[in-house]
């Protein structure tokens, strides 16, 4: 938490005016129970009504005063908390936007949410209270000692006793609180993941009527979530009236020993009533300690989760000694082997090819055969374990990550598209693009035809996740995003998929007459959609079988020529 607070450091001014607000509100709730003493002694017991009345009008404007001063430091110390929160939003999303693909893959997307969201609130909320109470209590429960015993030191011996009990009181309340806050996070981890997931699987979930399964399976996190927050309330719920219990045992003892010292005459009644306020306040300023006791470490696990985010170094690291490609786009990799992390067997093993620009690379293997993880590897979003990949003969660790992945267009397997409307989606690929080459990109991706069958053609608006698109229109619209910039490598991961095969012979035609300068690789379960490149790699279980082109392959790789066998006769059959 501590770690956290240093962000705090910009705001020291609001903080600086919060705290000395909060201090003059404290140091103004003492002088009140003193005019009371007076106006009892001196005006009460006497009948002075003059007395009386200007020692209240007094105390209203001390009371005005408190106000007043309450107002400002909580307008403070509001804004600070705030400011503060919004900074860390801002840095944990720029942290997060920053990840490669490790650290993503480490944390998961709920939790990167929820710390977030919900942690940041946490840690807001007690930055809050923080300033609000942390000057203020202290002031009170010294001050108010002080005061006390200045009216009658007998009297405040009382706070001997109670204090201790409220002590012992605060610390159960804590030891079995603090477990539970911290439970209470990962149950809200667990909740969104569920949440989640539902979500974005919702039509999965339908199709196979698992609707009342993910139901249950959503009430039992939701459940299990509200019975430690149920738990937590309810010890909460016996904080109040224990620590009312506490303090009213206090006053009648107060008045005893009190009254007992007025029979005397050595004590007057306004002292026994001041004393009993500043027991009062020295008692709740126990409370509002106790209460940050409570809250900081329930904040600060949320510190610590929130502050892992930050502190995290993406594991993919730009070079020190930059240099930059000057060529077309030639591709090299030289005995790369990969292994994801912790993973026992290697994703890629001895992987060596190249492909020049202008050539048409084919790669195609079985699912699961390392098809995505290889070209995932050029655009550097891993690090390899072994060999070198270069581009244009400089191993791309020496290439900062930006100018890299300026160099290539990768459209993934899954078509990704986001809110807003075709045209926008599209632009993502060149910012600067004009309608026509906007619609040139579409003609090209073979998404014209059903883009200007639209109302309101590309300004349609897609709805978010891209819904009221089939899987062949977003895996169009991705690939029109992709080939709409000019880049000098090209790599299509799998995403003719869903295009039937006249579309599919079309668009392929029409990607070779517009990249033929370029360096395109092409990702395919399909024989078809890679029978006619220029060199074909034969994939399987992490290790090429085969490379050469159609015809060569089909005399030398018998797992090329099983895939071929298989894929024809299917056809054949359908
Ligand atoms: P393909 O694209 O050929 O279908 P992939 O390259 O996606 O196959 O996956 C190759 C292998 O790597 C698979 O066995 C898969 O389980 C594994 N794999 C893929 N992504 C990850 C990841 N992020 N972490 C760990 N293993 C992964
Ligand atoms: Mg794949």
């Amino acid at each position: 938490m501590m770690k956290l607070f240093k962000y705090l450091k910009k705001y020291t001014f609001f903080i600086v005016l919060a705290l000395t607000f909060v201090v003059f509100q404290g140091l103004l709730n003492l002088y009140l129970p003193d005019l009371m003493a007076d106006i009892v002694n001196q005006g009460v017991t006497r009948g002075d009504v003059d007395y009386i009345l200007s020692v209240g009008g007094k105390m209203l404007l001390v009371t005005l005063l408190n106000v007043l001063s309450a107002i400002v430091s909580t307008f403070f110390a509001a804004k600070v908390a705030m400011l503060y929160g919004k900074d860390l939003r801002s840095m944990v999303f720029k942290k997060v936007m920053n990840f490669s693909l490790y650290e993503i893959d480490k944390f998961g997307t709920s939790t990167l949410i929820t710390r977030n969201t919900n942690d940041i609130t946490q840690i807001q909320t007690v930055v809050f209270m923080l300033l609000r109470m942390v000057a203020l209590a202290p002031v009170m429960a010294i001050g108010g000692t002080v005061m006390a015993i200045s009216k009658s030191p007998k009297l405040t011996m009382v706070l001997l006793v109670s204090i201790p009990v409220m002590s012992i009181a605060v610390y159960f309340i804590a030891k079995y609180t603090m477990p539970l806050f911290r439970s209470m996070q990962k149950k809200i981890d667990k909740l969104n993941r569920i949440l989640r997931e539902n979500l974005t699987g919702v039509r999965v979930i339908r199709a196979f009527t698992k609707t009342n399964y993910e139901k249950q399976r959503f009430e039992k996190a939701n459940e299990d979530l509200t019975q430690t927050a149920l738990r937590v309330n309810r010890i909460f719920a016996l904080v109040f009236p224990l620590i009312m219990l506490i303090m009213n045992f206090t006053i009648i003892f107060l008045f005893w020993i009190g009254a007992v010292q007025v029979d005397k005459g050595s004590l007057q009644v306004g002292d026994i009533m001041a004393v009993m306020q500043y027991v009062m306040q020295i008692m709740f300023s126990f409370i509002m300690i106790s209460m940050i006791f409570i809250f900081i470490p329930r904040a600060s696990a949320s510190a610590e989760r929130v502050y892992k985010v930050i502190s995290s170094e993406s594991k993919i690291k730009d070079p020190e000694k930059p240099i930059l490609p000057k060529g077309k786009g030639e591709i090299e990799f030289k005995d790369v082997t990969f292994y994801f992390d912790e993973a026992k067997e290697p994703a890629l093993e001895d992987i060596t090819f190249k492909a020049h620009p202008g050539e048409f690379i084919g790669i195609i293997g079985s699912s699961g055969s390392g098809k995505s993880t290889l070209v995932n590897l050029l655009l550097r979003f891993y690090d390899i374990t072994e060999g070198e990949i270069l581009i244009d003969g400089i191993n791309i660790k020496q290439i900062p990550q930006k100018k890299l992945r300026k160099k290539i267009s990768l459209i993934p397997s899954r078509p990704v598209i986001f809110s807003g409307t075709i045209e926008e989606n599209v632009r993502i690929g060149k910012e600067d693009a004009t309608e026509e080459e906007i619609i040139e990109a579409l003609k090209i991706a073979q998404a014209w035809e059903f883009v200007s069958k639209l109302p309101k053609g590309i300004k349609t608006e897609i709805a978010q996740g891209g819904t009221n698109l089939s899987g062949g229109q977003k895996q169009r619209l991705a690939i029109a995003r992709g080939i709409i910039g000019k880049r000098d490598i090209y790599i299509f991961d799998d995403c003719f998929s869903a295009l039937d095969f006249k579309t599919d012979s079309r668009l392929r035609l029409a990607l070779r007459e517009k990249l033929k300068d370029s360096t395109v690789i092409i990702v395919s379960l399909r024989v078809a959609t890679i029978m006619n490149s220029d060199k074909i790699i034969v994939l399987d279980n992490g290790k090429i079988v085969g490379i050469g082109t159609h015809h060569e392959l089909m005399k030398t790789s018998t797992i090329y020529r099983e895939i071929v066998a298989s894929q024809l006769s299917e056809e054949e059959i359908a």
